[in-house]
């Protein structure tokens, strides 16, 4: 047990010991290393297609990096992935030349990192409910409070553009500015958040939202809270902390 902060008269060679220590220490919990986020996208990928979020291999995830973002590779199986199967895109969009080739996505992944300076991770997939609504353009109104999850009102629909174009990346990064996840016309979904982890909650949570939404409309005309009660809502939110607008 050391000694009381306040009594303690530290010698020059303990305090730089000490010194040392705790930078180590900042560095270790504030600084993942590229390995351990090349793991940590495989992981979340795992997670991703195990928990059935992504039917064969669509879907991608990616982690900023850098000036620009790690990413899973085109056309790899999930289970099969390394660390090093993991690529490198820099904020113009190259990757080292010996490098695997990103996801056929990888553009819209940029671009939402672009949007969002704050945010750290993104998750899209095809999951089956939210792109069962992105194909039948349907945007998930406020049919629930925990649509606030999203970072608004709603979920909303951006337009339909072809997959990897820069068009569609140009749609994600205008529908990101004000929400955390959209759907894709004739596509899917995506989500963003401040880590992997967060990003794949919150891409679970749109397709739990766009499943009860599916089964609603079965019944009729859902009854959709009005723009004062998601306010309210959105305050609470935010009070929250965990729940904020931002995670
Ligand atoms: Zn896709």
């Amino acid at each position: 047990m050391a000694t009381p902060k306040t009594a303690t008269k530290k010698t020059p060679k303990k305090a730089a010991s000490q010194t040392a220590r705790k930078s180590a220490r900042q560095r270790t919990t504030a600084l993942p290393t590229e390995a351990a986020t090349r793991k940590a996208v495989i992981a979340t990928s795992l997670q991703m297609s195990r928990s059935g979020l992504s039917p064969g291999r669509s879907g991608n995830v990616s982690c900023r990096w850098k000036s620009g973002m790690l990413i899973t590779p085109t056309g790899m199986s999930y289970e099969a992935l390394k660390p090093s199967d993991i690529v490198y895109v820099d904020a113009d969009g190259e990757s080292p030349r010996f490098a695997r080739k990103p996801s056929s996505e990888w553009r819209f992944h940029l671009s939402a990192y672009k949007a969002r300076p704050e945010m750290g991770a993104v998750v899209h997939t095809h999951s089956l409910h939210a792109t069962v609504l992105a194909c039948a353009h349907k945007p998930i109104p406020a049919f629930h409070y925990m649509i606030a999850v999203a970072g608004g009102r709603d979920i909303p629909l951006i337009p339909y553009a072809p997959f990897g174009t820069q068009e569609l990346a140009e749609l994600v990064a205008a529908g990101l500015e004000d929400r955390n996840a959209l759907l894709m016309a004739n596509h899917g979904q995506i989500a963003i958040a401040k880590d992997l982890d967060s990003a794949l909650e919150l891409a679970q949570e749109v397709e739990v939202l766009a499943e009860q939404f599916y089964k609603v409309l079965t019944l009729g005309n859902p009854k959709v809270l009005d723009r004062k009660e998601m306010a309210d809502v959105l305050q609470r939110f935010q009070s929250y902390g965990q729940n904020a607008k931002s995670s």
